[in-house]
């Protein structure tokens, strides 16, 4: 079965046609700068070369209509027609507490996302505008939405309230609800594969170590607790986010530095997390470079950087009474070396030893554990978009 992955932003859309059946990546693409000036459409065919069509796309339609072109072009195109595509899987960031799983996209579902909207301003109103444009252009292909939050509703009370007055959670739904769902549950998952495991007997701590970063202790293949909040903004020092900070800074920075909550909001998502601590940038690599050549502030970033992954990972370990698997993915957990050696060098109350050849590999699935290693470390390369393809196939099966 062919299904085209769609996750849509306010001004790109990213797109994978999938091979549900062996997994493969049919072809994929980005539409950058929709609504604006310089739009374009990078098109990259499987194992062909790749396509940069410059367009005017002043819509998302217009940019899923570009992309069911490159698809079907006689030329250039992977499918005959779009009726070789069996169904579209949406990433939805923001599920609220409706959505537990993956569903089919009725009018019904589009209301409830749309009721969701609050809870993700950014991100919520983007995802839908992709749903409508391809209900449009392809009225009769299923279609399937698929959220980040929606693996975190396992979480109970204890671990998704907040110390806020009750009213907040009644009235407004205030409490963790947690993202990067898609990428913990195929990792923690895949995990389990490789270990030749049960994944209902295991105990593992997932670290999403990307631009933007989360934690999950899965138990049973639940997520029992993770580190990001109402919004992606809580828990570890991301690229640009603060993560978890006193929310009396908040006030106290609005006042010495004369800002109103929006800008103070502003600079802890944008101008945050390792980028702000460095003051040299937001790409992990840049801030290995600075350390290398003797900067101080990157080695410090660096190494406060780890140890709020060592914190999260001593309290999921206490949250589920122990730990088999620790596993690093995304953009840094996947090729950060350092990262995965400096954390695991406070692990050694668990009885971890690392290899260390094994941990200079990059990218790959790979067991950087040594076999006598009583907890297992693992690095397991995410990817969200064969997930999603494969709830979409479940969903409509
Ligand atoms: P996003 O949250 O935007 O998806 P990614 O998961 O791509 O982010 O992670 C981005 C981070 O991953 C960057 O800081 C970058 O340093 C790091 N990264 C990505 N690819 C590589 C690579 N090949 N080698 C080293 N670091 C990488």
């Amino acid at each position: 079965m062919k299904v085209l992955v769609i996750n849509c932003g306010s001004s790109s859309l990213k797109f994978q046609l999938i091979n549900s059946e062996d997994e493969s990546v049919i072809a994929k693409g980005l539409c950058e700068r929709i609504g604006q000036e310089g739009s374009r459409l990078v098109y990259s065919p499987y194992e062909k070369d790749k396509i940069i069509i410059e367009e005017e796309m002043p819509t998302h339609k217009r940019a899923v209509e570009l992309v069911i072109n490159a698809l079907t072009d006689k030329d250039t195109g992977v499918v005959e027609s779009l009726k070789d595509v069996s169904a579209v899987g949406h990433r939805i960031v923001h599920g609220g507490e409706r959505f537990a799983e993956s569903v089919i996209i009725d009018n019904e579902v589009i209301k409830a996302i749309e009721e969701c909207n609050d809870l993700a301003p950014l991100h919520n109103p983007a995802n839908l505008i992709g749903i409508h444009a391809c209900k449009e252009l392809m009225p009769d292909t299923p279609m399937v939405a698929v959220f980040d939050t929606a693996f975190h509703q396992t979480m109970s009370p204890k671990a998704y309230l907040y110390g806020l007055p009750y009213e907040y959670y009644d009235k407004y739904k205030v409490r963790r609800y947690g993202f990067h769902g898609t990428s913990h549950s195929y990792v923690s998952k895949k995990t389990a594969e490789i270990l030749g495991k049960n994944y209902e007997d295991m105990k593992t701590i997932v670290c999403h170590l990307g631009n933007g970063a989360s934690i999950c202790a899965v138990d049973k293949g639940k997520s029992v607790d993770t580190s990001m909040g109402l919004t992606p903004l809580e828990g570890l020092i991301m690229g640009t986010r603060a993560g978890s900070i006193d929310p009396a800074i908040i006030e106290f920075i609005a006042n010495k530095e004369n800002k109103d909550i929006n800008e103070v909001m502003n600079i802890l998502n944008k101008d945050s997390g390792v980028l702000g601590m460095s003051g040299i940038g937001s790409d992990f690599r840049d801030l290995m470079t600075a350390m290398e050549s003797g900067n101080e502030r990157a080695r410090l970033t660096l190494q406060a950087y780890c140890y709020q992954v060592v914190k999260y990972i001593g309290a999921y370990t206490a949250a589920m009474s122990g730990v088999d698997a620790i596993v690093f993915t995304a953009g840094v957990g996947e090729n950060n070396g350092f990262i995965r050696k400096e954390v695991c060098s406070y692990l050694t109350y668990l009885g971890i030893e690392i290899d260390e050849t094994a941990n200079e590999k990059r990218g790959e699935e790979v067991i950087i554990s040594t076999p006598d290693s009583r907890v297992k470390v693992l690095v397991v390369p995410t990817n969200e978009e064969l997930k999603i393809a494969k709830e979409t196939v479940e969903c409509i099966k």
